[in-house]
């Protein structure tokens, strides 16, 4: 007896625990702008408070605080209603109870079962072994998003919850839950507009992902806080002034970029931490009550004026998302101003209802159709880019991993906006073509594009397009799709329409090649062995099969070629000796592939020591990385580990296809070994600028110069240099002191070498 006591006290705790989360959740619903259908929620809670009683997460917490803190998230950071967080406080009942959804269904209707159907069914994550079993998750995950929307933004909101409380996870899904938050719940917040959620998973699966770098960012952040404060302070009070005089209702918020977007920008723009000079940001929202969308516009304007009659904006800065908002619906002034002591500082203006989209995303201002008012409001951003992932869906068998990589592009990219011949807007990814476009407004226009005219001039199928250009497609009714278009288009829809038809004809050619080699081999009396296949394939520079049939149905490798080389092969009194010799050589080459490397432990975490490279890690060729890279590994099926940069496009690929055999990488001290490393560097050309930059090169003890390719053209030079190093710090000291002589303008690390 005596000791069921403190098990009893504890379950009075956990009660008292989840009845003032409980309440706390209730909160956050009135206070919100919903109609109060406080009963279905309670009616929700209890039941799955039932449901997983008596079980506690790895925290040790009871799960029914799980499900609490998810709803939560729908209610007070998404904004969603009833039916949402009910979805989320069951979302994972069905899952981890005896539960069905039928039950659900009979307890709290249609709606809210089908949604956390549509969670169970996507419970299990992306990241697997197999291409094609992550590719499957995927699509799984997009059906159910394009079934209804808030499957997803339950589901970001459960990942989120998970990643806050990631630290109580064993260290090997840390990385992997942390792999794939980055990879890509991260970027379907981001198109779907919620910034804030955003930025937060990015930073926190950086976190689990690069612990030290994060630290080290962290600690210089605090560092330099207090510094950063007084500008700010210095910098605001003339405008909150101003807009005082101006009569405006007003509130001035600071924000300091994440850690996370910090390193971002250290990386690709190849700069130190002080150089980072956006790390805060000034956002005014302005209050005028309710106006049109035009006064809050012209407000837009005219803070911005009152701003910069008092610092100088930068000329190339100012992004206007006010006249053509972001796809993913972010509306927002953005000017950058010259500030105290020479920093120039971000400045965001809002009014209260842009800044609410921006917090919140798009969802929160979307009307959930249920049947009748479907035609009351025009289609939106997000109906029309849900429209078209169900498009990519219903298409006939595209190849799941190519329909992977060019959604994750389309995820990915930032848009430009391009005009009609009628002069309306029309949204497209960055480097999006005209025959993108085509296929954009319409497939059939797509499917016979001849060509288009940019700003009345005529441009190829391949024109990439450029913000504000007016687009006119051209088509002919004689015009086919060629399988080579796919070389022209880089949005997911072209890409999935091009390969529909090219399989197509694909296959048709190679029947008839297949035929065409039967028919030959007849007439000599021979059969089609796959010795013979191999010899033909060999012989022909094909690696595949298919495509050996392909190109001879299709006339790129002629039959008369082939037939010359069948006789020459049967005409030889040798031909077996010719075959043993085939097998011999074949045997040689296997022999010389690496040896099988020792097994590393499945930690998920490899150490990069010195003396291991070659053996137990290679370097990739693709993106070169050196010691103090942020790099990634990718484990080989024979168990070696190759290097890549984090950002490599290669690992990328790789990641969003074998994200299970990613392994974090950490480089132990290197000074012995070097490395190879690209160096791009441009300037005024004048005369003994390149000696002057050999000699500084020259200077540097731990650097020798391996290749050198440069070009001047107009007064300017041009070129990449390849050095060895030991690591990071070497390349960087070379780049600050290369940049010291006077007619460099630029000098950046590149991941290869560039040809002219
Ligand atoms: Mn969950």
């Amino acid at each position: 007896m005596a000791e069921q006591l403190p098990e009893k006290e504890k379950q009075e705790q956990d009660d008292i625990l989840i009845q003032q989360e409980f309440q706390a959740l209730l909160n956050d619903y009135r206070n919100s702008s919903h109609r109060k259908k406080v009963e279905i929620i309670e009616k929700a809670f209890h039941f799955a408070n039932q449901a997983h009683k008596g079980i506690r997460r790895r925290s040790g917490e009871p799960y029914i605080m799980h499900p609490l803190a998810v709803a939560r998230i729908i209610a007070k950071e998404l904004g969603l209603g009833s039916t949402s967080i009910c979805s989320a406080l069951l979302h994972d009942v069905v899952e981890d109870t005896d539960y069905t959804v039928e039950d659900i269904e009979n307890l709290f209707g249609k709606k809210i079962a089908s949604i956390v159907d549509g969670l169970t069914k996507i419970s299990g994550g992306i990241f697997a072994t197999k291409e094609s079993e992550q590719a499957e998750n995927f699509r799984k995950l997009l059906l159910t998003m394009s079934e209804d929307i808030r499957v997803i933004l339950i589901k970001i909101a459960d990942r989120l919850h998970n990643m806050r409380t990631l630290s109580s996870m064993p260290a090997q899904k840390q990385y992997k839950i942390a792999g794939e938050t980055q990879y890509i719940y991260a970027p379907l917040a981001h198109r779907l507009g919620l910034f804030a959620i955003k930025t937060e998973l990015e930073n926190l699966s950086f976190k689990y992902e690069h612990p030290e770098t994060y630290k080290e960012i962290e600690k210089k952040l605090k560092e330099t806080h207090a510094e950063r404060k007084a500008i700010y302070i210095e910098f605001s009070e003339p405008i909150k002034e101003k807009l005082t005089s101006l009569h405006y209702q007003f509130e001035i918020t600071t924000r300091t970029k994440s850690v996370f977007s910090i390193w971002n920008k250290m990386q690709t723009k190849n700069v130190p931490f002080k150089e980072v000079y956006d790390i805060m940001a000034l956002r005014v929202v302005f209050d005028k009550g309710e106006i049109s969308l035009q006064e809050e516009k012209e407000h837009c304007w005219l803070i911005y004026s009152a701003i910069t009659s008092l610092y100088v904006p930068h000329p190339n800065r100012t992004r206007d998302w006010v006249t053509t908002p972001k796809a993913n619906g972010y509306e927002a002034l953005h000017i950058t101003v010259m500030g105290p002591e020479g920093h120039w500082i971000e400045v965001q203006i809002r009014s209260k209802r842009m800044d609410e989209i921006a917090e919140k995303g798009l969802a929160a201002h979307w009307k959930y159709k249920d049947g009748k008012e479907e035609s009351e409001d025009k289609e939106s951003e997000l109906d029309k880019w849900l429209k078209t992932i169900k498009e990519l869906l219903e298409n006939p068998e595209p190849n799941a991993i190519d329909f992977l990589d060019t959604f994750k592009l389309n995820l990915f990219a930032s848009e430009i906006f391009v005009f009609t011949p009628k002069g309306e807007i029309k949204t497209l990814p960055q480097n999006a073509t005209a025959l993108d476009f085509a296929f954009y407004l319409h497939s059939d226009l797509g499917m016979h594009c001849i060509g288009a005219k940019v700003n009345h001039k005529l441009v190829p199928l391949s024109y990439t397009l450029k913000a504000g250009d007016q687009v006119e497609i051209l088509t002919s009714r004689k015009q086919h799709p060629q399988p080579e278009w796919i070389n022209y288009v880089t949005t997911a829809r072209a890409k999935t329409k091009i390969r529909a038809v090219s399989k197509k004809e694909y296959r048709t050619f190679m029947r008839k090649g297949e035929k065409q080699i039967e028919d030959l081999l007849d007439k000599s009396g021979l059969v089609l062995e796959p010795d013979l296949e191999e010899q033909l394939m060999k012989q022909f520079n094909v690696t595949e099969k298919d495509d050996f049939y392909y190109k001879i149905g299709k006339g790129y490798i002629s039959l008369e070629d082939v037939r010359k080389f069948i006789k020459s092969k049967t005409q030889s009194r040798f031909v077996k000796y010719w075959k043993l010799q085939f097998f011999n050589s074949n045997k040689k080459a296997e022999d010389k592939t690496p040896q099988k490397a020792g097994t590393l432990p499945d930690t998920k975490k490899v150490k990069l020591t010195e003396n291991e490279v070659g053996t137990t890690y290679k370097i990739a060729e693709c993106c070169n990385p050196i010691p103090g890279d942020d790099a990634i590994g990718f484990k080989n099926e024979d168990g070696t580990i190759v290097v890549h940069k984090r950002f490599c496009p290669v690992a990328v690929k790789l990641k969003s296809n074998f994200g299970d055999r990613i392994v974090s990488a950490e480089w132990a001290t290197h000074k012995v070994l070097s490395f190879p490393a690209i160096i791009e560097v441009k300037g005024i050309d004048n005369v003994g600028v390149l000696s002057r930059i050999f000699k500084v090169i020259s200077e540097e003890h731990s650097v020798n110069v391996h290749k050198v390719s440069m070009e001047t053209n107009d007064g300017i030079f041009w070129g990449t240099i390849t050095l060895y190093v030991h690591d990071v710090e070497d390349i960087n000291n070379l780049c600050m002191n290369i940049l010291k002589v006077p007619e460099v303008e630029t000098v950046n690390r590149v991941d290869e070498q560039k040809m002219f």
